[in-house]
């Protein structure tokens, strides 16, 4: 019986967390195991977390404050942030990107950032932590889109065209609670390029942060399948940054799919920030995602660093406690694989043509 199947996981925000120590051996931290927030390597290996999408993003506490702070109370709507150009955001995008390729090349093999399929499956058989370089927020990214083919050599291979702030490309939605995720207009015109570069480099399109009209537009436009990293189901928490049911079947056509995002404000009815959210709560929203994407459609995408994730898995030493949860709802090994981490390696293939 294969009790540890490997997690392949479609957000976290560590590289945020370890910009913040504001230290330049702040990948040595990271390798060695700082025990601060919720991954490290060692505490990765403990919890059998294979890799996934390590995203780089530029917070906005400076403007607004603390998001969570704000998401107190039985309704809230959090003010947006204001836009920032790319030439403001590019040494921070830069300096996330360097702790990522720091961490790699002082980690003598047991960190790689993956830039195929194939590579992510040699490092999950080989036990080396599979990292995929991601954009949450495209502020980094200039209209030209000069710095998008930059990147992309460096190993970009995933780009949300926002976060909740606005963009050149487009708009996110605002946390807001109880509420749909229209709340604003589409993509801009410099958004529907970017989609179309994208697809023509071979770099996934992660819709998570996107409002309704953005979403549609990318639906329409976009010729890879439609992928959520991090969401949650929009009929279980009425948030923003959840999907309706049409949505859902808008990514099951296109043969896309949902990472489970693990922060209890989009996990809870309640829309609330609170760790004593048993892992149920989480097993909901996988039912429900199954019943309307298929087993195929689903993964998880637990936004650990960057969100309040439930106590009784605490950080990613403690996947166990999701993998039993799942067990005891009765997923085989089979079914199992494919949530953990088979899905997401065959979505990301195609996306990206190899
Ligand atoms: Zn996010």
């Amino acid at each position: 019986m294969t009790d540890r199947i490997p997690i392949f996981d479609g957000h976290n925000d560590v590289l945020l967390r370890l910009l913040n120590k504001k230290n330049d051996r702040a990948h040595e931290h990271f390798l060695a195991g700082d025990g601060e927030g919720h991954i490290d390597l060692p505490r990765a290996k403990a919890g059998g977390f294979a890799g996934g999408m390590f995203a780089v993003y530029i917070s906005s506490r400076d403007d607004i404050g603390d998001v969570e702070e704000m998401m107190k109370g039985s309704s809230y709507d959090v003010p947006l942030p204001r836009i920032i150009s790319s030439t403001e955001a590019l040494p921070t995008a830069l300096a996330m990107m360097a702790i990522l390729f720091r961490i790699e090349r002082a980690s003598q093999g047991q960190v790689k950032v993956c830039r195929t399929a194939q590579e992510i499956r040699t490092c999950i058989d080989k036990g080396v932590m599979a990292t995929v370089l991601h954009i949450e927020g495209a502020e980094a990214i200039d209209e030209k889109l000069d710095s998008l083919e930059v990147f992309y050599q460096a190993g970009l291979r995933s780009i949300g065209p926002v976060w909740s702030r606005p963009t050149i490309f487009g708009h996110g939605v605002p946390f807001r609670y109880p509420a749909g995720p229209d709340t604003g207009p589409g993509l801009t015109d410099a958004g529907k390029a970017l989609v179309k570069a994208c697809n023509e480099l071979g770099i996934a399109i992660d819709l998570s942060h996107l409002n309704e009209k953005g979403f549609w537009d990318v639906a329409r436009l976009s010729k890879a399948p439609l992928i959520a990293t991090h969401s949650n189901v929009h009929a279980i928490c009425q948030h923003t940054r959840n999907l309706t049911d049409r949505q859902l079947a808008a990514i099951r056509d296109s043969g896309g799919m949902v990472g489970l995002n693990f922060a209890t404000c989009f996990l809870r009815a309640d829309g609330q920030v609170d760790p004593h959210t048993p892992i149920d709560q989480m097993l909901r929203h996988i039912d429900y995602l199954v019943q309307h994407l298929g087993i195929e459609g689903v993964g998880l995408g637990s936004d650990f660093d960057g969100a309040v994730v439930p106590a009784e898995i605490g950080d990613v030493s403690g996947l166990d406690s999701l993998r039993s949860a799942l067990r005891k709802r009765g997923f085989t090994d089979d079914v199992m694989r494919k949530l953990c981490h088979e899905n997401w390696i065959r979505v990301l293939e195609r996306s990206w043509g190899a």
